[in-house]
């Protein structure tokens, strides 16, 4: 299996094998995107391939790349907030005594763990301290933090990395759907990040929201508060996108500071945008910006009403 600039958490993984201590829970942290699903799935085929090496052609890595592999469990959320709930740990729990199916060793892959609630993580901690000789389980978060300070010291945590643009273009090129253009804006606008890369080239919420970005950041270059609003409420009130989209713009603000400081590589969607700000924008102006950007996207955790929020964020953006 093919995987791109991931050469260190490969060497973490390969080196837990070959010396004999393979963890029984790994903890994959890096930013939304960057490949941490695909990885999980690399670990198990590293244990599991009839070749010994994630070839991704034999029976097992085949079963595993599709999902269908009875010894990789990959439990699943529910409810409207699609949570881990307590039931569904309970099951895993019970589950995990019991003997792999085909292979010598089981994984339970628990993708972004951002949902595991708290009460669930000291349902899971009795079976993380001392889980089965056969049982290996994967989470996968942005940040280590969401869990308990009892289960970070008990899981190996390991950063997966954006690729590097070249990479990420080789990637995508590899997927053979895409034209050159497609390929090289979508890595002017998301640099390494393959998911995200693949997100915006199929035209989904992703390419929506960074049309909304752009539209805000050239409000904010023009000053144009009216315009602000109109891109705001463009958005709609669907309160974890507000925070997506103003999380897109909150880095664009970031790249304008940077390139007025030098040459630094830009992380933002709109590196124009971030281009024309950087002329237009003080440092305290983009520090005010950045500071309403962080209380409307943490009122919109709650139950904020989204369009006084948006009202309220273009008055101070424009002050
Ligand atoms: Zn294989």
């Amino acid at each position: 299996m093919k995987l791109y600039s991931k050469e260190k958490p490969m060497a973490a993984i390969e080196s837990m094998k070959r010396t004999g201590r393979f963890p029984h829970a790994i903890l994959l942290t890096g930013e939304r995107g960057v490949g941490k699903r695909t990885f999980a799935d690399y670990i198990a085929m590293t244990l599991m391939c009839e070749h010994g090496n994630a070839c991704g052609e034999c029976r097992n890595c085949k079963r595993i790349l599709s999902g269908t592999h009875p010894d990789v469990i990959k439990p699943e959320k529910t409810g409207k907030k699609m949570l881990y709930n307590r039931e569904t740990i309970r099951q895993v729990c019970c589950d995990a005594f019991v003997a792999p199916n085909d292979c010598d060793v089981k994984f339970y892959i628990f993708t972004d763990c951002e949902s595991i609630e708290e009460n669930s993580q000291n349902l899971m901690l009795k079976l993380i301290e001392e889980p089965p000789d056969t049982v290996c389980f994967i989470f996968t978060a942005v940040n280590a933090n969401v869990f308990l300070p009892t289960i970070r010291s008990r899981v190996v945590t390991i950063g997966i990395p954006e690729a590097s643009e070249e990479d990420c273009k080789a990637a995508l090129a590899d997927m053979g759907k895409y034209s050159q253009e497609q390929i090289d804006e979508a890595v002017m606008r998301f640099h390494g990040n393959i998911g995200c890369c693949e997100e915006y080239l199929s035209g989904g919420e992703l390419s929506e929201n960074v049309a909304f970005c752009r539209e805000i950041i050239a409000a904010i270059a023009d000053r144009n508060e009216y315009g602000l609003l109109k891109a705001l409420y463009g958005v709609g009130d669907d309160r974890p996108r507000v925070r997506r989209v103003l999380e897109l713009a909150d880095k664009v603000i970031r790249d304008a500071c940077m390139i007025r400081l030098g040459n630094i590589p830009l992380t933002g969607c709109d590196p124009e945008g971030a281009k024309r700000l950087s002329g237009t924008i003080s440092r305290r102006r983009a520090e005010a910006i950045h500071d309403a950007i962080n209380k409307t996207c943490s009122r919109c955790r709650g139950t904020a009403n989204v369009p006084l929020e948006a009202a309220s964020f273009a008055s101070t953006v424009m002050e």
